[in-house]
């Protein structure tokens, strides 16, 4: 273990209050010694996620003053009794709780932090942790009754976005047929690009038609959905029988409360709230799936785009461009 000197300061992103973009502040924070299961990680790249939307905004409501930020990569400076996985000098990234990945350096729970392979750069593995783990607890283990096999359809809303591009990929590889939809001609066309075998441009077309049309009027086995307010009542009717929605995001807003007879009618469906946080609850469990994700993007059948780089003291600009569905792909925060 270091010793806590005067020269562990860091930036670091704080809001006190929830609010807009404005909210977020860069301020000098100290930072000491890990402690028992605890490492101090400095950061290389911090991945963005909608969520932090979500916990700036007050959808999520948390304590104030709030360290946002649940992703990203570095090398460990320091370990803290007991923890046996990580050393110091190791590569590592995470998807992680409590938030905080907002910074240079910080302290942290080493439960959900991983090493990270050297064919994988810091900036691809601060991308895509937290996006890449849910890709795969969703498409392996949030699936409908009977499992999914090559050739189903599945319907996935906002493809061309940090996990839908990485869901597009992953689909492809389980030989799936992914319906993406996404907000503009130039978004469907990027999804179709990462292996959405189709591809609705849900601003001008109704998805609803479109899905029936593309599925000989079956509709799909599952459909993802993270949009939420928007799509949520329309996504029950692009379900076949027995059909599972799993909402997991609430980019359009929060899903209503349900009546639960819309899914006897609308044919005995099956619906999920899920969160990656359950999947990560564990250690064993975290280093499972960050592994099948490794394997994943070192054999090249999921590429992470990083279309969009901020520096960290731009991180505003960055919530407005995700917020304004201005990006496509993962967006990082380069120190
Ligand atoms: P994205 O890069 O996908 O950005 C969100 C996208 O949602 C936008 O680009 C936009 O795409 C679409 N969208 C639709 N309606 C709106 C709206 N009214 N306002 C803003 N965006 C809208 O973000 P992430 O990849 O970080 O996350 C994707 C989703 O997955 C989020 O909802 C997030 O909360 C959820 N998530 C859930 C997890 C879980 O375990 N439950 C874990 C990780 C992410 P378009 O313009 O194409 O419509």
């Amino acid at each position: 273990m270091s010793e806590n000197t005067n020269k562990n300061t860091s930036k670091a992103v704080c809001i006190e209050a929830h609010g807009g973009p404005e909210q977020l502040k860069l301020v000098d924070v100290t930072v000491g010694d890990p402690g028992p299961g605890e490492i101090r990680i400095r950061h290389k790249a911090i991945g963005l996620n909608y969520i932090d939307i979500y916990q700036r905004a007050g959808l999520y409501s948390l304590p104030m003053p709030l360290h946002l930020g649940m992703e990203a990569s570095g090398v460990v400076e320091a370990v803290g009794a007991g923890v046996t996985h990580l050393q110091v000098g190791d590569r590592a990234a995470y998807a992680s709780q409590p938030p905080g990945s907002y910074c240079e350096l910080r302290v942290m729970p080493a439960k959900c932090v991983c090493k990270l392979p050297d064919a994988i750069s810091f900036e691809t593995g601060a991308a895509m942790m937290l996006k890449g783990i849910t890709v795969q607890y969703l498409l392996s283990k949030t699936q409908p009754q009977g499992g999914l096999k090559a050739g189903d359809f599945v319907l996935f809303h906002a493809a061309a976005g940090g996990v839908g591009l990485i869901a597009c990929q992953w689909a492809k590889a389980m030989g799936l047929q992914l319906i993406g939809t996404a907000g503009s001609d130039a978004k469907c066309v990027l999804a179709q690009q990462n292996g959405a075998a189709f591809a609705i441009n849900y601003a001008k077309e109704d998805f609803v038609a479109r899905v029936k049309e593309i599925t000989g009027g079956a509709g799909v086995k599952v459909v993802y959905d993270s949009v939420g307010k928007d799509t949520f009542l329309k996504s029950l009717d692009c379900l076949r029988p027995f059909g599972l929605i799993a909402n997991f995001g609430n980019a359009s807003g929060k899903v209503e409360p349900l009546d639960l007879g819309l899914l006897a009618s609308k044919g005995s469906l099956y619906t999920t709230r899920p969160t990656v946080f359950t999947h990560l609850a564990t250690r064993e469990s975290t280093q499972a799936m960050a592994d099948e994700l490794f394997e994943m993007v070192i054999s090249g059948k999921v590429n992470v785009a990083i279309d969009q780089r901020f520096s960290l003291a731009d991180v505003a600009e960055a919530h407005r461009s995700l917020e304004a569905r201005k990006t496509t792909g993962c967006t990082i925060l380069t120190l």
